[in-house]
């Protein structure tokens, strides 16, 4: 059995798929959907030998070597252009998912949809998809084993007008607008939902942000001044997006 975070992931992958999942460790979801006969096929790609072990281990024991490659390499290296329709990527940083997919982009011709998981840096996901023109067109959060966590889905955009228009400043209750920064950050679809466990969530970012601005407010340097200020604002506009839609 998958834990939450994993089926919900497995839920957004369409029947009849050829999957990569890029950081796959164990190749539970590959796995898994294999089993469930959603994919015809599919890449588990690991750059650590640990977890590749790990992996090669799981797809013998489920006798799935025929439908399932593990492959070790770093990123998408693992995949040849037009093998996959769907890629995964799951519990890393969004710095780090933003890089794979930046270094992998000659791999990403062809592919239908992504499906990525942050653990932080959900922010740096979105910016990646927006510079890149991927189209932002789902967004899940889900809490489990008291960690919060946000699941985005992407496919190439077809039309630019649609990419534009979801970072467009939107105006929140009492006219007051949310800019692309905030939405970024905060994600466009869930500014709309705005779901009690993203509450919670911005709520601990706040505390958190608050730590960081009070600490560099400490600094006597004039950079470390200047992050302070920023940090501060970023605080404001924050708590102003809560406030209108609590
Ligand atoms: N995707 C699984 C999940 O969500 O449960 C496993 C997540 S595990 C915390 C992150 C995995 O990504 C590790 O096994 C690590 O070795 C792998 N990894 C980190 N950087 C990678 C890279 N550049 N290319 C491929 N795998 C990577």
């Amino acid at each position: 059995k998958l834990s939450k975070r994993l089926q919900m992931i497995a839920d957004r992958v369409p029947a009849g798929t050829r999957l990569a999942d890029i950081g796959s460790d164990h190749a539970l979801l590959p796995t898994y959907l294999a089993q469930q006969g959603v994919i015809t096929f599919g890449v588990a790609g690991e750059v650590n030998p640990g977890p590749f072990d790990a992996a090669t281990r799981q797809v013998m024991e489920c006798g799935l070597q025929a439908a399932i490659n593990v492959r070790l390499g770093d990123g998408l290296a693992v995949i040849q252009p037009g093998e996959v329709d769907v890629i995964t990527i799951a519990g890393m940083g969004g710095s780090l998912i933003a890089s794979i997919l930046d270094a992998g982009k000659s791999k990403l011709q062809g592919v239908a949809k992504l499906i990525l998981q942050p653990n932080v840096g959900e922010d740096q996901v979105r910016r990646w998809l927006d510079e890149q023109g991927w189209l932002l067109e789902s967004e899940t959060i889900l809490e489990e084993d008291g960690k919060i966590y946000e699941i985005l889905t992407a496919s190439p955009n077809g039309a630019p007008v649609t990419l534009e228009a979801l970072y467009q400043d939107r105006e929140l209750i009492g006219g007051k607008v949310v800019n692309k920064a905030r939405l970024l950050q905060m994600g466009p679809y869930l500014i709309t939902q705005a779901p009690e466990v993203w509450f919670r969530k911005w709520e601990s970012e706040l505390v958190k942000l608050a730590m960081i601005e009070g600490q560099l407010a400490l600094s006597t340097a004039e950079a470390s001044k200047a992050k302070s200020e920023q940090i501060g604002q970023e605080i404001q506009e924050i708590k102003e997006v809560l406030a209108c839609l609590q």
